[in-house]
Order: structure tokens, then C-alpha cells, then sequence
């Protein structure tokens, strides 16, 4: 049988992103999340790089995903601390114990049968060589009609687990839009008692399309 793999930029056979596409992404806008120690962007939501999220997170498709866990590893490891560590230099990554990721709403992984963003928390602590690990917990989305009215008005809370006391987390989310997602959920780590978060997100999504909180 052969194994067909098509970039998901241009639809090319072969490749998955090809080299093109990937020269075709366009650096993200920079972000902050309150209370992460780092914040690692890999692309701009836009063109070649909207596709590549459609890809993962409509078509659940393998190699792309594994491609965005490897360049969220990559960027994670070479996005500087904050605040900077100015007395050790050459600085070194912060270590990492775990991945994790913020869980989609019940009614999307019901819908798409899978949650993106814990796919990319897989391929993306694989590269890492650590363990991934589900440390949150999605508070109010057990509604039928989906992410439910107070979650599009107030951005979506998290709980963190017991598990998260004390560990060095690495964050990962497909899209970082207002940022309320990956705020909230680094909160929740905190406040379970995580030793350190830092965030990283394949896509940032500019204002004009805020409207969506992903
Ligand atoms: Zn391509």
C-alpha cells in the first residue's frame, strides 16, 4: 500500500508541510501570557498557515500534526525566559517535566472525535522525550449547545489537577487568539501549585479575527 501524504499548503504529494509552504508562513505578532514564563509562536493564522491548523484540527491529519509538535518543541527550546536571565549566560532552556494542553470542549471532540490540542501536547512532548500528561480540566462546557454563553463571554476557566503540584510544564495549544485560553489555563496550573509554566501555540490569530476565541 502506499502511504500518500500531501501538504496541506498547496496539496503537493509527498511532503508534509512542503518546503515552500513553509517558507510561505509569516511570523506571528509576539504575545504575552500573564504568568508563563515563556511564550513560544510559531506562525501567523493566516494563509499557508491557517491551512496547516485546518489540517490538524478539522482532518486530524497525522503528519502535520507531528510536524507542529516538532516545531513547537523546537521553538520552545529556543524562546527566551522571561524575565531574562542576564547573570547565566549562554543561557539554557528551562527544563520541562511534562507537556500538557488545555482540553477542547466536549462538544468539538464529540464532534471531530479527537481533541487537537492533545494531539499536538503528544507529538510535542514525544520530540521532548518526556511524558505527557492531562493536568486540566474543563470547567462548564458540558452543554449540549457547545462552549455555552457564559464561556463566549467570560473566555473559558480551567481546574488543574493534583498531579500539576510541583512540576515544570510545558503548555501547548493549536491557536492563541485573545490569549484567554492559554491565560486561563496557565492560572490553573499555578494555582494547583505547577513549579513553572511556559506556553507555546502554532498559530496567532491577529485582532480582526478575535471575534472566535479559540
Ligand atoms: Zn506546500
Amino acid at each position: 500500500m502506499l502511504f500518500e501524504v500531501r501538504c496541506p499548503g498547496c496539496h503537493v504529494l509527498g511532503w508534509c508541510p512542503c518546503a515552500e509552504c513553509i517558507e510561505a508562513l509569516s511570523d506571528p505578532e509576539p504575545a504575552s501570557v500573564p504568568g508563563a514564563e515563556s511564550v513560544a509562536l510559531l506562525f501567523s493564522h493566516d494563509g499557508v498557515g491557517r491551512e496547516f491548523i485546518h489540517a490538524l484540527k478539522y482532518r486530524g491529519e497525522r503528519a502535520i500534526a507531528r510536524w507542529l509538535g516538532e516545531s513547537l518543541a523546537l521553538a520552545y527550546l529556543a524562546a527566551p525566559s522571561l524575565p531574562a536571565r542576564i547573570d547565566t549566560a549562554p543561557s539554557l532552556p528551562a527544563r520541562i517535566d511534562t507537556v500538557t494542553w488545555a482540553p477542547t470542549t466536549a462538544a468539538h471532540r464529540r464532534s471531530r472525535g479527537f481533541d487537537q490540542a492533545e494531539t499536538l501536547a503528544r507529538t510535542t512532548a514525544k520530540a521532548l522525550r518526556v511524558r505527557p500528561a492531562r493536568l486540566l480540566r474543563r470547567i462548564g462546557s458540558k452543554a449540549q449547545s457547545g462552549a455555552g454563553r457564559a464561556e463566549r463571554l467570560h473566555g473559558p476557566s480551567f481546574s488543574g489537577r493534583v498531579r500539576a503540584a510541583g512540576r515544570r510544564i510545558l503548555l501547548v495549544d493549536d491557536v492563541l487568539t485573545t490569549g484567554a485560553t492559554l491565560r486561563a489555563a496557565t492560572a490553573a496550573l499555578l494555582d494547583a501549585g505547577a513549579a513553572s509554566v511556559h506556553v507555546a501555540a502554532c498559530a496567532r490569530r491577529g485582532h480582526d479575527g478575535a471575534a472566535s476565541v479559540a
